[in-house]
């Protein structure tokens, strides 16, 4: 599903944020990514979403090499098959809940997107907030709204960088298995940043990460 060939990163500063990475990730791993801050966490997943170039190497999704695309084939790729979660949510302020969701179904053009995005909040327990607005919302509440913004576009992947990095523990725990019981309903391939060590054991494999160096 995700192959990783030889990335490497250098910032223009000099920073060597990646060093040979390679590794592999078959459909439906739920993948952990650990290791200390500036271990090179993001800049592997930002490369990975198409977000970032790599100064050298490839990623290969589906056969198909990003790191090969113009700009305008990533946003494509990216809208189709990849959805990023981070830690803070970005959600529109002014909006509620349900429009959050709506809008970005609207912009991709499709049909019913007040339907989908009713049926992603009950999915999320989220239907007894469908109208308020971000600030009304716990952070585990927020990122669920944010995980439903993800899901309005079916996306194969989901890359999440410190997802529950701003929650506590129980409501960490509760983004973790909502991610498991996507995988299970849907077959979506996860890769998951955290350094949090409570969250190993939901994990099928870890990639661990020392100064850029894939340590296995
Ligand atoms: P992590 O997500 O594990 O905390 P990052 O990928 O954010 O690590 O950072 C890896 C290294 O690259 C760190 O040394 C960080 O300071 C550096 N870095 C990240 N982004 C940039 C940038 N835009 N310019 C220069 N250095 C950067």
């Amino acid at each position: 599903m995700i192959i990783v060939e030889n990335l490497s990163k250098v910032y223009p500063d000099g920073t060597k944020a990646l060093k040979w990475v390679s590794f592999r990730v078959s459909q439906g791993e739920f993948i952990g990514l650990m290791g200390p801050s500036g271990s090179g966490k993001s800049t592997l997943l930002h490369i990975i979403a198409g977000l970032e170039k790599p100064t050298s190497g490839s990623v290969f999704i589906e056969g198909k090499e990003l790191t090969a695309m113009n700009e305008d084939q990533l946003s494509e790729f990216r809208k189709n098959n990849i959805a990023f979660i981070f830690q803070f949510y970005y959600l529109l302020e002014d909006f509620s809940v349900l429009e959050n969701l709506t809008i970005v179904g609207e912009l991709a053009g499709q049909k019913s997107p007040k339907k989908k995005a009713l049926e992603i909040l009950d999915f999320l327990r989220l239907s007894h907030r469908i109208n308020h607005k971000p600030y009304q919302l716990s952070g585990g509440e927020q990122q669920r709204t944010a995980i439903g913004r993800a899901l309005m576009l079916s996306p194969k992947i989901i890359l999440a960088d410190e997802p529950t990095g701003n929650l506590d523990l129980e409501e960490g725990k509760k983004i973790f298995e909502l991610f498991l019981e996507l995988r299970k309903q849907r077959g979506i391939t996860f890769i998951i940043a955290t350094h949090n060590q409570e969250m190993r054991n939901y994990f099928d494999r870890i990639l661990r990460l020392k100064d850029g160096i894939l340590e296995g």
